[in-house]
């Protein structure tokens, strides 16, 4: 037996006791992070049914295959959306995020505290509401014949309800709240808008000058610049090709190694509401991708479209909420989505694909390089007047949408006339997509970056290098879980290059 020596007997160490604590802190810490995942492993189950159900419904209204029902999946979106428990442990863990070691829970929660910020805007009741009236309008129908005043007096209101529910959320409006949100980031876009505005202007400047002495005007006119714009597109639009659009998705694509057949998805052409060349649309993700083209489009747009399927059929993250679904504009970076799609389209703009498909000789080839060099710089400035426009009704409020395109066409355009043809609001962008258009533009960059680097490592021939294909596919496994910042890094080496952009056009 041993004797006990209770005059001996130590406290327990302050050293043991913080063990102790932390041992303690970190197992309870565990336990909630626990019940945490169980949560959203439920959750988003529900929310990957809701999106297929929204999905479903999107590409009824698009493609008019079956009564559209868009308010009944909205309606549960709202329900799950504004769910106060999900709310409350998102809260709670977002802002201690960086204590949560398994890197794809907190990349979830992540994503869903952005998911749940924007739905705060768009699934607020009333935001939702007006909503689905303005897309009921919008509707494709033999009788529709809707009022324009009665539309744009809607459509200022959504917009001015979508900058009080900002606010109230603590930004300064919308457009804060949203490129904080989109991946973007208020701060790099507004550089990017600067960056872009000022590379350009001085070539831009002397391409207006040439064409006034050229055509001995003294003020440089709206039509003038759309001249630039249609030099632009008619160069870099494939002419058409021999074969018909949907062999040669299949064609183009098998070049590279993909074979369309075995892909969940299936592509249409119908008419589609003003405005939209082609809807592509993950219904289920990453088993179901349908895209409808409007009538008249050419292989690119045919393209871009199979780019969304691309980028969601090979998307093999198990999360629902990382697999970016885009009905909620959190969810993912559209930036980078309609980057994805461009660079499927840019296969139509290859040298050897263009040489294999249309009636181009090398010459005309390089001709038409030459002319989107000098007009590229009215490419770009045309795009940033586009989406700054938008911009602007949610920035200025107390402008009208005339003053605003007058301000932006001189600005961007450099237009000296005071006559202006301007545009009215109805537009389902608008609606559905608000301040979308700017990833149109970050994705011809996106494209143009990705399409070097194909270069780089499968030489001038990669349009028809079957190793391509599981290239790209990179870009795509992963989904939400990597930032779309770093999915370029991955894939290109270097986060969105602007200067090489401009490079590629001759403009620096
Ligand atoms: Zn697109």
């Amino acid at each position: 037996m041993r004797k006990s020596n209770h005059s001996l007997k130590k406290p327990m160490s302050i050293f043991t006791l913080v063990a102790l604590i932390s041992i303690f802190f970190a197992s309870s810490c565990n336990a909630e992070k626990t019940e945490l995942e169980k949560f959203l492993n439920r959750i988003e189950i529900q929310y990957e049914q809701i999106s297929i159900e929204l999905g479903t419904a999107y590409w009824n209204f698009y493609s008019g295959e079956a009564e559209a029902d868009l308010v009944a999946p909205k309606n549960k979106y709202y329900d799950l959306l504004t769910n106060d428990t999900l709310n409350s442990y998102i809260d709670t863990w977002y802002p201690k995020r960086s204590e949560v070691k398994d890197t794809l829970l907190r990349r979830r929660i992540e994503v869903w505290h952005n998911t749940l910020l924007s739905a705060k805007v768009e699934y607020d009741a009333e935001i939702m509401k007006l909503r689905n009236e303005l897309e009921e309008m919008l509707k494709v129908t033999d009788d529709n014949n809707n009022n324009t005043d009665d539309f744009s007096t809607k459509m200022l209101t959504l917009i001015k309800l979508r900058n009080k529910k900002a606010q109230e959320l603590g930004f300064d409006n919308y457009v804060h709240l949203s490129f904080d949100n989109n991946g973007l980031g208020y701060t790099w876009f507004t550089n990017f808008v600067e960056k872009l505005d000022k590379e350009t202007l001085e070539s831009y400047k002397t391409l207006v000058e040439k064409t006034k002495a050229e055509k001995q005007i003294s003020e440089f006119d709206q039509r003038n610049a759309f001249q630039y714009i249609g030099m632009f597109y008619a160069n870099n639009t494939p002419p058409e090709p021999e074969k018909n659009n949907i062999d040669l998705v299949k064609e183009s694509l098998a070049n590279i190694g993909i074979d369309y057949t075995n892909l969940p998805a299936k592509l249409v052409e119908k008419q589609l509401p003003a405005g939209v060349g082609g809807q592509g649309i993950m219904l289920n993700i990453p088993y179901d991708f349908r895209a409808v083209m409007t009538l008249g489009m050419d292989i690119s747009v045919w393209m871009h479209e199979m780019g969304h399927g691309l980028h969601g059929l090979y998307n093999s993250i198990n999360s629902p909420i990382l697999e970016g679904y885009e009905w909620i504009p959190g969810n993912g970076a559209p930036a980078f989505s309609e980057g994805m799609a461009e660079t499927s389209a840019g296969f139509t703009r290859n040298d050897e694909w263009l040489k294999k498909y249309t009636s181009l000789t090398d010459e005309d080839i390089k001709k038409r390089q030459e002319i989107m060099n000098t007009y590229a710089p009215a490419f770009i400035r045309y795009h940033l007047s586009n989406f700054v426009k938008e911009m602007e009704l949610y920035l200025y409020p107390e402008k009208s949408y005339e003053e605003i395109q007058t301000e932006v066409a001189k600005k961007y355009m450099l237009i000296e006339t005071d006559k202006i043809r301007t545009q009215d609001l109805k537009n389902i962008i608008y609606v559905s997509y608000p301040l979308y258009l700017q990833n149109y533009l970050i994705a011809d960059i996106v494209a143009c970056q990705i399409h070097q680097t194909l270069e780089e490592k499968f030489g001038s021939n990669y349009a028809f290098n079957k190793e391509v294909g599981s290239y790209l596919q990179q870009f795509y496994i992963g989904g939400e879980y990597y930032t779309w910042q770093q999915r370029m890094v991955n894939g290109t080496g270097k986060e969105l290059d602007v200067d090489s952009y401009l490079k590629f056009y001759h403009i620096k």
